[in-house]
C-alpha cells in the first residue's frame, strides 16, 4: 500500500512538472523507471518524432530500450526493419506502449506555444499603434 501511495505521488508530481516545464527533463527519478531517455537538445526534450523530425502526435516508448516515437511512423518503419531505428536493438510493435508522459509533454508545449504566438501579435499590435 504505502509503494502505491509514492508511486501516485511520483505521477502526481511528474504531472505538474511537466506541466510548468514540458521540454524539460525531469529533475528526479520516478520510482520503478529508467532515467527519462528521450533525446534531449542543449537540455531540452525533443518532442519531435525521431523517424519523421515532425512533432509527435501520438507518442509510442519502446519498453526495450526507452526510445519514443510517433504511433504512425514507428508502425510504418517496422514493416520494414525490426529494429530500434534510434539504438538498433531488435524489437516489435508489441514492445511499445502508449507514453502519457510525453503526451502531457506535447499538449502543454503546445499550450506554451500558443501563448508566445499570441503574445508575439500583441506586442506587434501594440508596436503598430505606436507608429
Ligand atoms: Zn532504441
Amino acid at each position: 500500500m504505502e509503494v502505491e501511495g509514492r508511486k501516485s505521488a511520483d505521477d502526481f508530481e511528474s504531472k505538474v512538472f511537466v506541466c510548468i516545464h514540458p521540454t524539460e527533463p525531469l529533475p528526479f527519478k520516478l520510482d520503478g523507471e529508467e532515467e527519462d531517455d528521450l533525446e534531449i537538445e542543449g537540455g531540452k526534450i525533443n518532442l519531435n518524432c525521431p523517424i519523421s523530425g515532425q512533432p509527435m502526435v501520438d507518442p509510442y516508448i519502446n519498453l526495450k530500450c526507452k526510445h519514443v516515437y510517433d504511433k504512425t511512423h514507428i508502425k510504418e518503419y517496422l514493416r520494414g526493419l525490426r529494429e530500434c531505428p534510434i539504438c538498433g536493438i531488435q524489437m516489435q510493435f508489441s514492445d511499445l506502449r502508449p507514453d502519457p508522459l510525453t503526451k502531457k509533454r506535447i499538449i502543454f508545449n503546445t499550450r506554451d506555444l500558443e501563448l508566445e504566438e499570441i503574445r508575439k501579435k500583441t506586442i506587434d499590435n501594440n508596436e503598430v499603434d505606436k507608429l
